[in-house]
């Protein structure tokens, strides 16, 4: 049995004046421990998909399993990590990474105990006591990283977290949330329009085609680059080749415009 499952799945959008089919016929399996990436142009229905796995938007058609069950809405047994890391600016930094905690009435030493070990896992030890606002963008998305890790989600869900750092704090963080969900065996979905991310930190790829946002096609990361931490995964000839795939397939996609947005 997979561990999540995503059955026909079709969404439109509906405003006053239009309707947009932003989903058409999504039907894919993550087996528990996978890490996998959806990876299309802006505007393919990434974040729609990841919502709706979420359960924050009711498809139109379709059904979303995890362990061979519809989702629990109450229960957090799913993380969500955003572009932007939404800490409480009023809250301290360990105030902000228990905050789900509480939310789950598990005020205990040890729950609290393993949180502020995740602080320290991500590098943070010292800082539980400051504001967000004292702490750079890459350490705001690494408290975001332990926040979204202190209830012990079965799925993390990652819509593009690295893509408002600078490059060096992405590569940085790209690693480390490789590493940590690793050492955790969690199963995770990233959004990314970053070929080179998608490849750097996937077990497998579907790229999706817009218009309606369609799988067009799924990849499998030699097992080899699947092994090394995503920094060296880039600079090993098999992620240039994995590249140079997908790179021509969006190029078909897109009808070969050179001035795509895709990097
Ligand atoms: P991505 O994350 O790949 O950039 P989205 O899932 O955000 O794509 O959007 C997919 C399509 O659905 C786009 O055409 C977008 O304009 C449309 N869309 C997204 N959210 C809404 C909404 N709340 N109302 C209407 N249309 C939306
Ligand atoms: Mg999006």
């Amino acid at each position: 049995m997979s561990f999540l499952t995503v059955k026909g799945i079709h969404h439109t959008y509906f405003t006053r004046y239009f309707a947009v089919t932003a989903l058409e016929d999504i039907n894919l399996d993550i087996q528990e421990g996978e890490f996998i990436s959806f990876l299309g142009p802006s505007g393919c229905g990434k974040t729609t998909l990841l919502s709706i796995i979420a359960g924050l938007i009711a498809p139109a058609a379709g059904t979303i399993l995890l362990e061979g069950k519809p989702l629990d809405r109450k229960g957090l047994s799913i993380g969500y990590m955003l572009q932007q890391d939404y800490l409480f600016p009023w809250k301290t930094i360990e105030q902000n990474i228990t905050i789900g905690l509480k939310l789950l009435k598990k005020k205990e030493e040890t729950e609290i105990g393993k949180a502020l070990g995740l602080l320290e896992q991500v590098g943070l030890a010292g800082v539980e006591n400051q504001f967000p606002r004292q702490l750079s963008g890459g350490m705001r998305q690494r408290a975001a990283l332990a926040r979204t890790l202190a209830v012990n989600p079965k799925l993390l869900l990652l819509d593009e977290p690295f893509s408002a750092l600078d490059y060096q704090t992405k590569l940085k963080l790209e690693d480390l949330v490789s590493e940590t969900l690793k050492s955790y065996g969690k199963t995770a979905v990233l959004v990314t329009h970053d070929i080179g991310e998608a490849i750097a930190m996937s077990d497998r790829i579907y790229l999706l085609s817009p218009k309606p946002g369609k799988i067009h096609k799924w990849f499998k990361v030699p097992a080899l680059l699947q092994s090394l931490c995503p920094f060296e995964a880039r600079n090993h000839p098999l992620y240039s080749d994995l590249f140079q795939i997908i790179w021509k397939e969006l190029e078909n996609l897109e009808g070969g415009n050179e001035h795509r947005s895709i990097t």
